[in-house]
């Protein structure tokens, strides 16, 4: 019997051909309509799964009708994150080459644990990462040809464990993975750090007592005098420095640390060092942010994240190391069912030695579509759009007297506050994002509140951070007048 006969309780492809292009005519829609919806969701909590059943159905139901359920009862539920007016935290931006390519691997099914398991998967994303580090400006040493290498990630904090847990098995001469660690491993990062250290951290067992969090100057950038001599400290308390992570922009207002720098005292003290530019490091593909990347050709291991900025969906993080070896050795396990003679021969990449779990998707296919539809002049195009678009409003808040400008504005981000007090700032942050027509995030610089402005959703124009700033204004003054 052939699989156009035997469907069971399957849907038969056919079904599957019609509800498939009604979905995609449901995702243009939603696209082109996604500025109609309330950005932020405004269901309380519990209220998603008041609207759903107890339990599972016993019998199938039709996917119309799952559909209108979805539209009903959860779709209200949803924040937008594709919304034009979606500002807040970091974008989490995609595209329609992405989705396509997404919907592709789902239909394909891959498990790509190894090269045996879907060569293409494997070779695919070898190559699409190599294109990657030419269209970065990253060091020749991230490619596939030389003793380094890229892969791609679920996410930035899966990639920084991984870095972390090779760091620590080169200091212990990959002692570490059999005897566990021993305590006296110690990390360094700043207080401006991604919180995701401070996880792997807990999970590779080095303790959150050996993470130090160094200062940071008015820069909110690494102090660099103050990096090197707890370093010393800590090895006169006999403790072994042995991983540092510098960060190209920072989450709470894209501070740089100065790699460069960062990577002299690393390379004295031999720890291993790891660059996180989750969100910045897109911006490297322009030339004139090309010097972002400065000292990344002394690292040990980089990440960015494309389902940031790069109009590749969630989740899509490409983590580059500079000797694959190191990284293989500390993550390798070769069960007896998993062995084949592509792997026996050491002449092909196992990707499942580079990553925490042993499955992995083909996430090679969104990336890959992104760069060809939009090729590396078009992706250059949307990003300097963005960050003209974020200068456009520094100058408004400029123009403004009861507003100020609270860091230094970097790409596409500004932070920035209203004078008046932290009360008032905190109102207006609620009332903005409760309002349904924008939605942003703040953090706290020198103890005062502030709010964080990014632009970096795919389909932003002026029109949609004009209309943001008339409603900050609009909305400040009804407050104030109010108080
Ligand atoms: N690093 C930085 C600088 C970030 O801003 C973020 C998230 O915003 C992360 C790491 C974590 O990213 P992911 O969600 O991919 O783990």
């Amino acid at each position: 019997m052939s699989v156009k006969d035997n469907h069971g309780y399957h849907m038969p492809p056919q079904e599957f051909r019609r509800h498939g292009y009604a979905l995609i005519d449901w995702l243009a829609d939603y696209a082109l309509n996604v500025d109609q919806y309330p950005v932020l969701s405004q269901v309380k909590p519990g209220d998603v799964r008041a609207t759903l059943p107890q339990s599972a159905p016993q019998i199938g139901e039709s996917f119309e009708q799952v559909m209108a359920d979805f539209e009903r009862d959860i779709l209200p539920g949803i924040t937008h994150w594709q919304s034009p007016n979606f500002f807040a935290y970091f974008p989490a931006n995609t595209s329609g080459p992405s989705i396509l390519g997404e919907l592709l691997s789902a239909g394909l099914g891959v498990q790509g644990m190894m090269w045996l398991t879907s060569h293409a998967c494997t070779e695919l994303e070898s190559h699409v990462l190599d294109w990657v580090v030419d269209i970065l400006g990253l060091p020749e040493k991230f490619k596939s040809s030389t003793d380094g290498g890229g892969v791609i990630q679920d996410s930035a904090s899966s990639a920084t464990l991984c870095a972390l847990l090779a760091a620590r098995e080169r200091v212990t001469r990959f002692n570490a993975k059999e005897a566990g660690p021993n305590g006296r491993l110690v990390a360094y990062c700043t207080t401006e750090t991604h919180s995701s250290l401070e996880k792997a951290c807990i999970i590779a067992g080095i303790g959150l007592k050996n993470l130090r969090k160094i200062t940071t100057g008015d820069d909110l950038a690494m102090d660099v005098s103050a990096f090197s001599s707890q370093i010393e400290q800590d090895k006169s308390d006999g403790l072994i420095p042995f991983f540092a992570c510098a960060t190209i922009g920072t989450t709470s207002t894209l501070a740089i640390d100065p790699v460069p720098e960062i990577a002299s005292v690393c390379e004295q003290h031999r720890l291993w060092l790891h660059v996180d530019a989750a969100m910045a490091g897109t911006a490297a593909m322009c030339e004139e942010h090309r010097s972002l990347h400065r000292g990344v050709e002394r690292a040990d291991s980089y990440c960015f994240n494309p389902h940031k900025w790069m109009f590749t969906n969630f989740d899509c993080d490409c983590f580059f190391v500079a000797d694959r070896q190191e990284l293989i050795n500390t993550l390798t396990v070769l069960p007896e069912y998993l062995r084949n003679p592509a792997t026996d021969s050491g002449d092909v990449i196992d990707y499942r030695d580079w990553q925490i779990p042993l499955g992995r998707r083909f996430r090679a296919l969104k990336l890959w579509f992104v760069i060809r539809h939009y090729g590396v002049e078009g992706l250059k195009h949307h990003i300097r759009e963005h960050v003209a678009l974020a200068a456009r409003f520094v100058s408004w808040v400029n123009a403004n007297d009861d507003f100020e400008i609270a860091a230094s504005p970097r790409l596409n981000l500004v932070c920035f506050r209203h004078r008046s007090s932290e009360e008032l700032n905190r109102k207006l942050l609620e009332a903005l994002n409760k309002s349904g027509r924008l939605f942003l995030s703040h953090t706290t610089l020198d103890e005062k509140f502030c709010l964080r402005f990014c632009v970096g959703q795919t389909h932003t124009t002026e029109a949609h951070v004009a209309a943001a700033w008339r409603q900050i204004e609009g909305t400040a003054n009804q407050l104030q007048s109010a108080s």
